[in-house]
């Protein structure tokens, strides 16, 4: 898809400031300083539109990116980041649950996780939270410049057997800095459109 605009409309912690619009949603999902940032921005064509963390575990909004007037992005604030409170993280997973259990416009998660590692227990916990509601997940396995590409094929299969991928799930293999992956994730994203 061609990305001639895109806008942040809000950054909502309840309901009642999601947009009111029936546009197909997707929402980012991610582990703090995984990489869902600059996802963002490449996928938008943007530079900092999305910014890019330097203070992880901060953001505890949803803001919602609205993409050539037809479909909003959802970045979800990022999880697993050790300095975050009890109360602060208590707060995240209301947010998160009441997001995910509720807005209908949303077609699928889009959940980043580092292809040079196995996914964390959180990316787990965080798959699993999804599976468990039927929300339909694409994985973006980012930062692929950082591995040869002899072994792409290697961790692809760590990520799908440690996260016990559903097979109706994708996976897109990507990176931030050369644009791989790029057309292929918003060819998966249109699928769901
Ligand atoms: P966020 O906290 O998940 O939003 O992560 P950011 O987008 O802020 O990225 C965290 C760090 O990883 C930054 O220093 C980025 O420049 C770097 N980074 C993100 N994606 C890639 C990628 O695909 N390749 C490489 N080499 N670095 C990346």
């Amino acid at each position: 898809m061609k990305v001639v605009s895109s806008e942040i409309v809000i950054s909502a912690v309840k309901p009642e400031q999601y947009p009111e619009t029936d546009l197909p949603e997707f929402a980012l999902a991610g582990r703090s300083n995984v990489g869902k940032s600059s996802f963002i921005n490449k996928m938008l064509n943007r530079k900092a539109l999305a910014r890019i963390s330097s203070k992880p575990g901060k953001t505890q909004t949803l803001n919602f990116y609205l993409i050539n007037e037809m479909l909003h992005f959802v970045d979800v604030p990022g999880y697993g980041y050790a300095k975050v409170s009890k109360s602060e993280r208590a707060a995240w997973g209301r947010m998160i649950e009441t997001y995910f259990t509720s807005r209908e416009q949303l077609r699928a998660a889009v959940q980043i996780v580092d292809l040079r590692h196995p996914p964390s227990k959180d990316d787990v916990m965080m798959y699993e939270f999804f599976k468990h509601h039927e929300i339909p997940c694409i994985i973006i396995a980012t930062k692929a410049d950082k591995i040869p590409k002899g072994k792409w094929q290697k961790h692809l299969k760590i990520v799908r057997e440690t996260l016990d991928l559903d097979k109706n799930d994708q996976m897109v293999l990507f990176s931030s800095e050369t644009g791989l992956g790029k057309d292929e994730a918003w060819s998966v994203l249109q699928s769901f459109m």
